[in-house]
């Protein structure tokens, strides 16, 4: 499966490859993720940067940014330097920068992550366009792990993301128009390590005299992993429609969602951390940190509800492909083995994207397994791909919530 990788990120670049490294993955976890007490954070200096001659200007003096150094080679390339908020730390280089020219001309960026290699494919907005870089235009030095692009430059700034900026005006946005909705409600869980509020969505149209049925819902546990963050919310915007499937869910299953849990990451064009320097999806255990805190403690009186039953877990992730992370068939989950029996509908729904499974215990310290370890429930990691388009991800998340919706109706008519 590696040399699969290795080769097709060799094609990807049209044979730019200069050498060839050994491809860890994306998912690696650096030592010692699971100690989650405060590690040290490097502040991103937030400016506007001039260099060459006319001059070349780049800001990272905006939300969502990340942008460490900004230098000229020649008087064509221009290097921006990107460093994570703290290391050692997954291969996640996010980056977001804004980059103009006090005259039109065309200049080559090339993008050096300190040694971390490449990994998402540039977006690039100009005026209300966004597009994807063709990456048949640029070259990756794998030796130097930089890749090399062109642009064309004038005084109206163009914007470069590792992936569409969809930063917390976006999601406040989408939250206000879910709220419209009598049966939907944002509330504030908890503040992040720098006081920012941490949101839920509740959406609950059932009667509260009958018992009802708990869907969890969380994503963005990880800043740049947007893929996974818009099918969560394609997910929700289809179990908060107004379809007979939809409404029939709804009489019956609560759901609880917390779309963007690393709020300070998202801020501040983190890498995957949280700023305390910690991934949070490691922290369902010590609970060291305020974001996963504040999700454990609006969801633990759920224990103490006789009317209410946690059936399910979904946690929104993005990745180099589509895969499901369930928990292992041998473990006794309630309902059992829901994920193995939902993914396949999902695959039948989608033909045309290639999904993949692979089964996990529960032991690693991640919010799947406290869900299950809490209440029992099956969960699953929901891991979009990194470069899916908007439209695929849509249809994967509205179809994947209308499959689920379906299974989970079944389940509870059983126990009724
Ligand atoms: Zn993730």
């Amino acid at each position: 499966m590696y040399k699969y990788l290795i080769l097709s990120v060799c094609f990807l670049f049209l044979f730019n490859c200069k050498s060839s490294e050994e491809f860890t993955g994306f998912s690696y976890d650096p030592p010692n993720v699971t100690d989650t007490q405060d590690k040290k954070v490097h502040p991103q200096h937030r400016r506007i940067i001039g260099a060459g001659n006319p001059v070349v200007w780049v800001s990272n003096n905006f939300e969502s940014a990340r942008l460490s150094d900004f230098y000229a080679i020649n008087d064509s390339t221009f290097e921006v330097f990107i460093e994570p908020e703290n290391a050692p730390i997954n291969n996640s280089p996010w980056y977001a920068f804004k980059i103009w020219s006090d005259s039109t001309r065309s200049a080559v960026i090339r993008l050096n992550y300190n040694n971390a290699r490449h990994r998402y494919v540039p977006k690039i907005s100009a005026g209300d366009s966004t597009y994807t870089l063709d990456m048949n235009k640029a070259v990756y030095d794998s030796a130097s792990k930089t890749l090399d692009f062109q642009v064309n430059l004038s005084k109206e700034p163009i914007t470069v993301s590792a992936q569409p900026i969809s930063n917390t005006k976006s999601f406040d946005d989408w939250l206000m128009k879910m709220s419209q909705h009598s049966y939907a409600s944002i509330s504030e869980i908890g503040v992040s390590k720098l006081g920012n509020p941490i949101k839920e969505l509740t959406i609950n149209e059932t009667d509260p005299n009958s018992k009802a049925g708990v869907l969890i819902i969380m994503s963005r546990q990880h800043p740049p992993e947007v893929s996974g963050y818009y099918a969560a919310r394609y997910f929700i915007e289809e179990l908060i429609s107004d379809s007979e499937l939809s409404k029939q869910f709804r009489s019956e299953f609560i759901v609880r969602s917390f779309p963007l849990i690393n709020v300070d990451g998202v801020i501040n064009g983190h890498w995957r951390h949280s700023a305390a320097g910690i991934d949070l999806n490691r922290d369902w255990e010590n609970f060291n940190q305020p974001e996963t805190r504040a999700v454990k403690d609006a969801l633990l009186p759920l224990l103490q509800d006789p009317m209410k039953t946690v059936y399910y877990g979904i946690d929104f992730h993005s990745t180099n492909e589509n895969i499901f992370y369930p928990i292992e068939q041998s473990v006794k989950t309630f309902p059992d083995d829901l994920t193995q029996r939902w993914t396949p509908f999902i695959q039948q729904d989608n033909e045309s994207v290639k999904f993949v499974t692979e089964e996990f215990d529960t032991t690693s310290p991640i919010s799947k397994n406290w869900i299950y370890k809490t209440f029992g429930a099956d969960a699953v990691t929901f891991e979009m791909s990194d470069e899916l388009p908007l439209e695929t991800i849509e249809q994967v998340g509205r179809s994947a919530a209308r499959s689920l919706m379906k299974l989970l109706l079944d389940e509870k008519s059983k126990v009724q």
